[in-house]
């Protein structure tokens, strides 16, 4: 089973289903030429448009607040509201959506994000862009290597128990500099600050079960991979979580973000998720890199 692939599938239907984005997401890979964009469709569009006429008759802050609900109500349509939108950011048709000031203000009164995700502090990993989502739409925690820890754990639980969340996303991304330290030899390790070796050493259980691969890129995709799927095994341990999953409130799924197209493979099966045993076979993974 490759998870490489029908990630990818499922980003080529969500480009398909943007009409437009399609053409403009092959154009940057070189394979055809850059058409004209098609508007964008907006999954909250009537929503929106609510919201509009609400501000233009002059609604009170109360009154705009109720009408911002959740735009998922259900851990596959948030995971369907993430999907499309890594696929207009990966077409190059992100909306870049933004409220109005009025909207803003109302913002004040409550708070209502579809989902929760754990990501990297990495410069170059910001959530929101990457899944082409605007004020209010995410619950983002982030440290270096999207580590398990009290606090994110924290931070996740408070999404799921109080707010509307119905995912939890853990988010691993190519090139990640954490990782690459957390396969360093232990005496290189031990040259950090105390704080530093101590969120290392979150990442190196898992990174260090992976098989020896000589391909330096294909190495460091397969330990983020091994590491994403430890973190989400890890949070799946805490009892808030479970009875979230259990009562299906919640779903809760790993990705991989590729910084050089912007894409984000998500792993969503048992199989997909499943950490590294003795019987793991890394060549499933190296089979569909290219
Ligand atoms: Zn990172």
């Amino acid at each position: 089973m490759s998870e490489n692939k029908i990630n990818r599938r499922d980003v080529c239907k969500s480009l398909l289903a943007l009409g437009g984005i399609a053409i403009g997401g092959l154009a940057a890979k070189g394979q055809t030429p850059t058409p004209t964009p098609t508007p964008l469709p907006t999954d909250n569009v009537l929503q929106d448009q609510r919201i509009a006429d609400a501000v233009k008759r002059g609604a009170t802050m109360e009154e705009i607040a109720q009408l911002r609900e959740s735009i998922a109500s259900t851990p596959q349509e948030a995971l369907r509201q993430l999907k499309t939108g890594n696929a207009r950011f990966f077409g190059g048709l992100a909306r870049r959506p933004e409220l109005s000031a009025a909207e803003r203000r109302a913002q004040i009164l409550g708070q209502t994000p579809f989902a929760v995700i754990l990501a990297c502090s990495d410069s170059r990993v910001p959530t929101e862009i990457v899944f082409d989502q605007g004020l209010g739409t995410l619950f983002i925690t982030r440290i270096a290597g999207n580590v398990v820890d009290l606090g994110t754990t924290g931070s996740i639980e408070y999404a799921v128990n109080h707010l509307k969340t119905h995912l939890v996303v853990v988010m691993g991304h190519e090139g990640c500099g954490a990782v690459k330290a957390a396969l360093l030899p232990a005496a290189d390790r031990a040259r950090e600050t105390p704080s530093i070796q101590a969120l290392l050493n979150q990442i190196v259980p898992s990174v260090s079960k992976i098989p020896k691969i000589r391909d330096n890129k294909a190495k460091m995709r397969e330990a983020v991979i091994a590491n994403v799927r430890q973190q989400v095994f890890n949070i799946k341990k805490y009892p808030a979580i479970q009875a979230a999953m259990a009562s299906n409130k919640i779903g809760v799924v790993g990705a991989y973000y590729e910084i050089t197209s912007g894409a984000v493979d998500f792993f969503e099966t048992d199989e997909e998720l499943r950490v590294a045993q003795t019987n793991y076979n890394s060549c499933n993974w190296r089979s569909h890199l290219a």
